[in-house]
Parts: structure tokens; sequence; C-alpha cells
């Protein structure tokens, strides 16, 4: 049985569904391809960043999003073992696959079709999506957004680049403390040797989540001592944390997941068009995979209608959304901040050293200044 629609989209994540649900709504007809009918429990981009969340409300997902969410809540910022900010957050924090629902439910129901897409072939004036029970959908573009796995985007020809097999390791895990506080707290890595970038802890739903950025491998004995007694490393590696914490323990099933970063190179063909994690991934230490793919979605629904408008899909159209300034800004920053985070976490130079001092000395002086303002403003005689 074949279809055809205006765009087919093969991954039903953040991107392909956030596209799938803009491009409907501007009245396309699009597919929308994915494994699961809801997306599955998964550990990864748990606290979108207030930027994140204000350009998902502009683009019409705010009420859900809120009311699927947990508000952060005051933030306190530890730096050197030490509490030197303590500052209102406007960060959400939310289950991944939660997120994702909050967009697919925006996408039409008939628009779904549950499956795994087994090939993605050129075609005359577009490409065809073939799905391993024999569905085939024709379509004027394909849109490729199946994340990190390999099989699809390498079966469709493309070649990814590693950039680093093992940029870094993300673990998620709950925390329980003795007080039964949630308060959150971002804790930055105390020594170089310990190469931990950061732990943020905050409220998601009636948990405390706690997510550890390392830059180390999945296979090394730290990685499985962590796994063995994670509170008692914890402990070791962060000694200012149980007198923030009082007494606390880990509960339930900590997640390591190995974080590579990739890049498809000589990505423009005809009718294909490869967004999100599948085109290129960040650090998540670095927070800006999202960001890169509202850019990468943003853009596209920017550039499609008109590619239909005009029948143009062709690898001259594609280019011009590889090219687009606006996601070339956003890939580099990504990349930027990757090299950023982990050189304050690593590098032991002089000038990153006097960064580190200067972000931990700004953050006491801002601090320093919130106390003494109000108390100043308060002592002011009223003016007439
Ligand atoms: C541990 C971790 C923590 C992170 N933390 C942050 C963070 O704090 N902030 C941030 O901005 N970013 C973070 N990121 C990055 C962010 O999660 C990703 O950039 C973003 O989720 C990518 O979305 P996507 O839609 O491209 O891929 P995904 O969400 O992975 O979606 C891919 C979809 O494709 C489907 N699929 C795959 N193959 C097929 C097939 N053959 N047929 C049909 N469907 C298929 C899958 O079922 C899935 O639904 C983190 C990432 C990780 C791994």
């Amino acid at each position: 049985m074949r279809e055809q629609v205006e765009v087919a989209i093969v991954g039903g994540g953040m991107a392909g569904s956030l596209l799938a649900a803009l491009l409907a709504r501007g009245g396309h007809r699009v597919a929308l391809c994915d494994l699961h009918e809801t997306y599955p429990p998964d550990f990864r981009a748990e606290k979108p960043s207030p930027p994140q969340v204000a350009r998902l409300e502009a683009l019409g997902f705010g009420d859900r999003l809120h009311r699927a969410a947990t508000p952060v809540g005051e933030l306190a910022i530890a730096r050197f073992g030490r509490i030197v900010q303590r500052r209102p957050s406007r960060e959400l924090a939310i289950d991944y696959p939660d997120l994702v629902a909050c967009v697919r439910a925006e996408v039409p129901a008939a628009a779904l079709r549950i499956g795994r897409v087994t090939a993605v072939e050129p075609g005359p004036g577009g490409a065809c999506v073939r799905l391993g029970d024999g569905r085939e959908i024709a379509a004027r573009l394909v849109v490729v957004a199946t994340g990190l796995p390999r099989g699809l985007v390498e079966a469709c020809g493309f070649r990814r680049r590693v950039l680093d097999p093992e940029h870094c390791l993300a673990i998620g895990f709950d925390v329980a403390l003795a007080s039964g506080s949630r308060a959150a707290l971002t804790y930055h890595g105390q020594r170089l040797a310990d190469r931990s970038a950061y732990l943020t802890l905050f409220p998601l739903g009636e948990r405390l989540r706690a997510n550890l950025f390392v830059y180390r491998h999945h296979g090394e004995a730290w990685a499985a001592a962590f796994r063995a007694d994670p509170a008692e490393m914890l402990r070791a590696m962060m000694p200012g944390l149980a007198p923030m914490l009082g007494p606390f323990e880990v509960v339930g099933r900590v997640v390591t997941r190995p974080i590579a970063l990739h890049v498809v190179e000589d990505p423009v063909r005809d009718g294909i068009v490869l967004i999100g994690d599948a085109f290129a991934t960040t650090c998540p230490t670095g927070g800006a995979g999202l960001d890169k793919v509202l850019t990468d979605v943003e853009r596209l629904v920017a550039l499609v209608p008109g590619w239909l408008a005009a029948g143009d899909t062709t690898a001259a159209a594609v280019a011009r959304f590889y090219a687009d300034p606006a996601k070339q800004a956003c890939d580099a920053r990504a990349r930027r901040i990757d090299a950023y985070a982990r050189a304050m976490a690593l590098d032991p130079g002089l000038a990153w050293r006097a960064r580190r001092w200067r972000n931990f000395l700004a953050l006491q002086g801002l601090s320093w200044l919130r106390r003494v303002l109000p108390a100043a403003a308060a002592k002011a005689p009223l003016s007439r």
C-alpha cells in the first residue's frame, strides 16, 4: 500500500513531533512515523532552560508544558564546595517522554504511523519511506529525525563523522534527603581530578531528581563504582555536598548514558532533510540539544511552505536549510558551549583557573549585593 503526503517525518521525538505539529497546524498533509505510540521512558533533557521554555511557549505549547512540568523554584549554586548564590529559577523539570507528549498531542491522530522505517529512498519529485511491514509513503519531502541510532541514517547513504566517541557520561537518578526537602541545587565539580562538570538536583513531580555530568567513559572502573554505591561516590567527589543536603541516599535506578558527538557530513540530498540528533549531537552538559532541535524545526517550518508551493525539494532547495544563518549560528554556538564546559571542568591551564575563580567571585559578589541592597534600600529615607 502506498500513500502520498506532502511531508513524511521519520522519528517522533522532540524534533519530529514538533515539526509534524507545526506543519499540520499550517495546513500541510504530513505523516509522522515512529516506533512507539507514546515515547518510552528515557533519561534526557529533564530540565529545559528558560529560553527553551520561552520558545516552546511562543510556539503555543506553553499551557501543556506548564501543566506537565514541575517549576524548579529557588535554585542554589555551589562552586568550590560553597553555596555562592541563591536565586529564583524559571527552569521547569519534566520527564522527556512527557515533554514529547506535550508536543505530540498537537499532531493529528490521523497523521501518526506506528512502525519501524527501514528505508528512505529518493523518488520522482521527492522521496519514499518504507516501513518494515511493507507500507510505503511517498512524499515531496522526507525529514529524518531518528535521534541517536545510526541505522536508518546510514542506510539512507549518509555518513556520520564521529567527533568524540565518548565525550562525557550523563547519569540520572533520584535522591531522597532525610529532611524531605526537594530544593534545587547545582553543584559544580570541585577538583579537576574528578573530571566532573556538575551535579544538578531539582524537584520533578514528587521526586528529587539528579543529573550528573562527568567527563569519563562508560566502561571505566569509576562508572562501575558509581553504579555500585552512588551516594558514597558523591560524598567523596563533592565533599561540600553532605553538609549542604544533610543525610541523603540515592534511590531507584541509576541510569548512565555515554554521550558521543557526531555530525553528518555532506547531508545535502534531493528530497531528504536531517534534523535534531539525527543530524548532529551536542553534549548535554551545555544543555544546547533542545536549542538545536527548536532552531532546526523553526527554520524548516519557515522554508518548507515555499518549497512545496514551488514544487522544489531538490538538493538546491535542501541546501538552503543547512546554510541557513540561524541554523549555522545555533550549531556553532552548541559546539562552543561543549568546548567551554569541558575546558571549565578539566583544563588545568592558568586562563581556565582564572575563569573558574572569576565565576566564583562574580557569583559571590552578586549574592552579597542582593543581600546588602535590599537592606540598604529599607534603611534609606523615603524621598518625597
Ligand atoms: C542523557 C541526555 C541528557 C540530555 N540533556 C539535555 C538537556 O539538559 N538540555 C538539552 O537541551 N538537551 C539535552 N539533551 C539532548 C536532547 O535530549 C536531544 O538533543 C533531543 O532530545 C533530540 O531530539 P530528537 O527528536 O532529535 O531525537 P529523539 O528524541 O531521540 O527522537 C528520535 C525518535 O526517532 C524514533 N526512531 C528511531 N529510529 C526509527 C525508525 N527506524 N523508524 C521509526 N522511528 C524511529 C524513536 O522512536 C524516537 O522517537 C540530552 C541528551 C541526553 C542523551
